[in-house]
C-alpha cells in the first residue's frame, strides 16, 4: 500500500510513520516529492488495522496498489528510473549502447572488437565469460580469465562492462569484476540468483525468460528490488513461439507494455531475439522506435569462425552502419544516441 503524507508533514510526523510501518512488519520506501512525501509499505495488510497508520498525524490516505509488482510497477514509483552504470545512463534521453561478442574468447580479439564498438559509439562492452550452453559439449567460456580480459578491456578503452552470471556462487567474484550483471533468459526465474544479484549494488541487467509472460518478467525484477537493490534493467531478448524462420519472437509490443506499467528502463537484444545477422539491423531499428532505452548486440570480427553465436554476430563494420541508421531513427523518437 502507499501511505500518503500531507503537504507540509513534518520530518518528525513523516519518521514516526515510517517507524510505525516497520512495527507492523511493512517494508518501507519511502519517496520524497517536492510537495508531498509518500511511503511504499510492501508487506502483509491482512492483519493490521488501518486506523492504526491513517489516524497518525500527518497522514492524508492510505491507497492500496492493485499490482503484484509493487516496486518494479508504476503506482508506486510513478517517474521513470534512469540507472547509472558507472556513470552511463540507462532510461534518459540518451541511448544506451551495449555491444561485443557472445562469448570472450581471448584478449587480443576482446580488446580488437571492443575498440572497434566504441568507435561506433557503444558505451558498454559485452561479452560473456560463463555461457549458459544448450549442449554440454559446447564452449561454456573462460570463467575468471574472461573477467579478467573484460577488466584489461575496460582499462584500454574506458568501456563499462556487462557479463552473464549464471550461479549464486559467482555473484560475488563477477560483482568484483564488471559494472552490470546479467541475468540470463534461461535464469529469469532462478529465484535465488535474483536474491543473490538483489543483494547487491550493482546494476542487473534482467532478461525475458524463453517463455516468460510480462508479468513473470516483471516479478523476477521485483525480486532483485525486494532485497534492496533497485537498479534493474530490463531486456527484451525474444520469446518462444511456433515460429522458425528466427531464433525467438521478438516481442516488440512488450516495450510499449512495460512503459505502461513499470518505471524500470528496458531494452531490446535483437540478436538473440532474431538468432540471423541479417534481421538484426531492422529489428534493433524496430525496438528504438517503439521506445527502448537501449541495445544489446553481439559483434565479432570473424562471425562463421565466433564460438558461440557467430550466425547472429554483425561484424564491426556493420555495427557501425546501424549505428548510423540508429542516430536517426533515434531523433524521429525525440531521443539520441
Ligand atoms: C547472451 O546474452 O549471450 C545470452 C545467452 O542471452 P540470453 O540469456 O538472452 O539467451
Ligand atoms: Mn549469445
Amino acid at each position: 500500500m502507499i501511505v500518503v503524507l500531507k503537504k507540509g508533514a513534518t520530518k518528525k510526523q513523516i519518521e514516526d510513520v515510517e517507524k510505525r510501518l516497520i512495527e507492523l512488519g511493512f517494508k518501507t520506501h519511502p519517496i520524497y516529492g517536492d510537495v508531498k512525501t509518500v511511503i511504499g509499505a510492501i508487506g502483509d495488510k491482512r492483519n493490521i488495522n488501518k486506523n492504526k497508520i491513517l489516524l497518525m498525524d500527518g497522514v492524508e490516505e492510505i491507497i492500496p496498489i492493485m499490482l503484484p509488482y509493487k516496486l518494479a510497477g508504476k503506482e508506486l514509483y510513478k517517474e521513470a528510473s534512469v540507472i547509472d552504470v558507472d556513470g552511463v545512463k540507462i532510461g534518459g534521453e540518451q541511448l544506451v549502447v551495449m555491444a561485443g561478442p557472445c562469448a570472450i574468447e581471448g584478449e587480443k580479439e576482446f580488446i580488437s572488437v571492443a575498440k572497434k564498438v566504441k568507435q561506433s559509439g557503444a558505451s558498454i562492452l559485452r561479452g560473456g565469460a560463463y555461457k549458459p550452453r544448450s549442449s554440454p559439449y559446447s564452449f561454456q567460456g573462460l570463467e575468471l580469465e574472461g573477467l579478467k580480459i573484460m577488466a584489461a578491456a575496460k582499462k584500454e578503452t574506458g568501456l563499462k562492462l556487462v557479463t552473464e552470471v549464471v550461479d549464486t556462487r559467482d555473484v560475488e567474484t563477477v560483482d568484483k569484476y564488471v559494472d552490470m550483471l546479467q541475468i540470463g533468459a534461461r535464469n529469469m526465474q532462478n529465484f535465488r540468483l535474483l536474491k543473490e544479484v538483489g543483494s547487491g549494488s550493482k546494476p542487473v541487467l534482467l532478461k525475458r525468460g524463453l517463455a516468460a509472460t510480462i508479468t513473470e518478467w516483471l516479478m523476477a525484477a521485483e525480486y532483485i528490488i525486494n532485497e534492496g537493490n533497485e537498479k534493474v534493467i530490463l531486456c527484451e531478448r525474444g520469446i518462444r513461439t511456433y515460429e522458425t524462420a528466427t531464433r525467438n519472437t521478438m516481442d516488440i509490443s512488450a516495450i510499449p507494455v512495460v512503459k505502461n506499467t513499470s518505471h524500470l528502463p528496458i531494452i531490446a537484444d535483437p540478436s538473440h531475439a532474431t538468432g540471423h545477422a541479417k534481421y538484426v539491423p531492422q529489428m534493433a531499428n524496430a525496438a528504438i522506435a517503439a521506445g527502448a532505452d537501449g541495445l544489446i548486440i553481439e559483434v565479432h570480427e570473424d562471425p562463421p569462425n565466433a564460438m558461440s553465436d557467430g550466425e547472429q554476430s554483425l561484424r564491426p563494420n556493420e555495427f557501425g552502419d546501424l549505428m548510423k541508421q540508429l542516430s536517426k531513427i533515434a531523433k524521429a523518437v525525440g531521443r539520441f544516441l
